[in-house]
């Protein structure tokens, strides 16, 4: 499936209904997953201004004129500048005076201080305000693209099973974990953390060259891209046979992830799912080694809105697509986390991944 076929006219009105709601009189849009959103179009992170400008009756995609032939054609006018022209100014033309316009999170700041610097009346307030709500709301097809992503994740886990880790330095695993997420299907691969021994108990390790060995546990954490959706998910390994305190620090969190897994349906609250997971680290002592949220967003981007979270009030809705990785770390010693990515359907839950959560035992 290719991004084409998304209907962004559909995306553009609802962009605009949101907008409207919001109290904003248009959206300008550069750089970052928001444009791929609504137009089909990815535009490289450049000095040359690239803007998506959606008002109340216009929606024109204003592209430097040689990256114009990149454009895929959509229900958008394109508007290509040439190098001599101002791009600023063309953008400024085309929004209302005053009022308030939502600016892409990703945009870089010269480009919004130049903005702010001709439109003098303007207020300006996150686009997010009005993207994240549409893409928080998965549609069927992009669904299709986690889940297709989240299977091949599940194959990449299912080989890991199989390797012989002891001997091998982190950065060497990492890499196959890279090939094999590319083999498994995806366009590219993002994310290959392998965190082993003491290394574990930092979450977003860096692989080094660390020999992993006897009585080792690895944390394992990768994804990639498919159709532009990502991937992510974590699985725990032990090299040879695993101490009863590594046995039970790994139960306990596959405990807490089944049980936030199991607290998702529509209306429920992201803190709760939170809860859920928190609570059984916590009554089994050790709660002040859960040192992140439980879970965040996917889709266009690796992490996006919702945020699992215990200051996240908000009810979860079905179509909505998260991460759920409690995880337990211990400084100098070792680190267990278990991810999968999720979906809330209409009567509960869907998770995408399917691979087994037992501590795998390697050589
Ligand atoms: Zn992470
Ligand atoms: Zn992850
Ligand atoms: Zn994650």
């Amino acid at each position: 499936m290719t991004p084409g076929s998304f209907d962004f006219s559909g995306r553009i009105d609802r962009a605009r209904s949101v907008m409207t709601a919001a109290g904003l009189d248009g959206l300008l849009v550069s750089v970052g997953p928001d444009l791929p959103y609504l137009t089909g179009y990815e535009a490289m992170p450049l000095e040359r201004l690239t803007m998506f400008v959606v008002t109340a009756d216009d929606a024109v995609l204003v592209v430097p004129v040689l990256e114009a032939p990149r454009v895929p054609p959509g229900p958008f006018e394109v508007r290509p500048w040439a190098e001599t022209e101002d791009p600023v100014g063309i953008v400024a033309g085309l929004v209302p005076d005053g009022g308030a316009l939502g600016i892409g999170d990703h945009t870089w700041s010269v480009f919004l201080l130049r903005l702010q610097a001709v439109l003098e009346g303007v207020s300006f307030r996150s686009a997010t305000l009005v993207t994240s709500v549409l893409r928080m709301r998965k549609e069927p097809a992009e669904i299709e693209l986690l889940r297709r992503a989240a299977h091949a994740t599940d194959r990449v886990a299912a080989r890991l099973a199989d390797v012989k880790m002891s001997g091998m330095t982190e950065r060497d695993l990492s890499r196959q974990v890279g090939r094999w997420t590319v083999e498994e299907g995806h366009d590219l691969d993002t994310s290959q953390i392998v965190a082993s021994g003491p290394n574990g108990a930092s979450p977003h390790h860096e692989p080094t060259e660390r020999v992993i060995g006897e009585g080792d546990m690895v944390v394992v954490d990768f994804g990639g891209k498919l159709g532009g959706y990502c991937s992510d998910m974590t699985r725990m390994f032990v090299v040879g046979q695993a101490t009863p305190e590594q046995a039970e620090v790994h139960d306990v969190v596959q405990v807490a992830q089944r049980t936030a897994v199991d607290a998702v349906r529509p209306g429920v609250m992201a803190a709760e799912i939170d809860e859920a997971a928190r609570s059984v680290i916590e009554e089994a002592g050790y709660g002040e080694f859960f040192i992140h949220r439980t879970g965040h967003g996917i889709g266009l981007e690796g992490h996006e809105e919702p945020y699992i979270i215990e200051t996240n009030r908000e009810p979860v809705e079905a179509g909505m697509a998260f991460s759920v990785e409690p995880g337990i770390y211990l400084p100098g010693r070792f680190g267990v986390r278990i991810e999968d990515i999720v979906v809330v359907t209409d009567e509960g839950v869907e998770p995408l991944n399917r691979a087994d959560h037992e501590l795998i035992t390697v050589e």
